[in-house]
């Protein structure tokens, strides 16, 4: 089992993402990743093997990032790589996941077909096209989020950031534990 931690409006946000996910390494996992957003900008951070490896090629500690959601991978689909590792991305949103979406084969299908592309094995990475494309026809982040939620088939639970709007996380889950404090 994965595990998913965010912080937002904090400038201790990446240090607290890394320290959670320290806490989460006893859950197993066979990859690491991390979304820090600074002033609008989206920076992604991903390795294979322990969550020691990620912090091996972070920056160090910057005040500036106030929002920051990290994931431990445990691989359902698509083999344990730094490209399937999560956060994945599409334009301003990035996304990590805990389960599985059980329909994302034809709702892949459905996105490419509408000229979307994609880069990694996952079933997660339909997660942010679906989101960014709902936000592109004019929805909320939050709408386009529960479009998301409507649409899958599955367990999950859900990190969300946006660096259009870097003081906001969303989470969603469905038949998987998230906890928000
Ligand atoms: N199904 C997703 C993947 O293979 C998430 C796996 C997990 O829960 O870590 O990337």
């Amino acid at each position: 089992m994965c595990g998913i931690v965010g912080a937002v409006g904090t400038p201790n946000a990446q240090n607290i993402v890394l320290n959670g996910l320290q806490k989460l390494e006893y859950r197993g996992y066979d990859s690491a990743g991390i979304a820090l957003a600074n002033s609008g900008t989206l920076h992604v951070f991903k390795a294979v093997g322990k969550v020691t490896n990620l912090k091996d090629i972070l920056p160090s500690h910057d005040s500036s990032v106030t929002s920051a959601v990290g994931h431990t991978r445990w691989a359902t689909h698509g083999a344990p790589s730094e490209n399937n590792a999560h956060p994945h991305v599409q334009g301003s949103i990035a996304v990590v996941h805990n389960g599985i979406i059980e329909n994302y084969q034809s709702l892949r299908n459905d996105l490419q077909a509408a000229g979307i592309t994609f880069i990694s094995e996952t079933d997660t990475e339909t997660i942010p096209a679906l989101i960014h494309r709902a936000k592109t026809e004019g929805k909320t982040l939050r709408e386009a989020v529960q479009n998301f939620v409507a649409q899958a088939k599955g367990a999950f639970a859900v990190g969300v950031m946006d660096t259009e709007t870097p003081n906001t996380l969303i989470g969603t889950r469905r038949g998987a534990p998230l906890c928000i404090g």
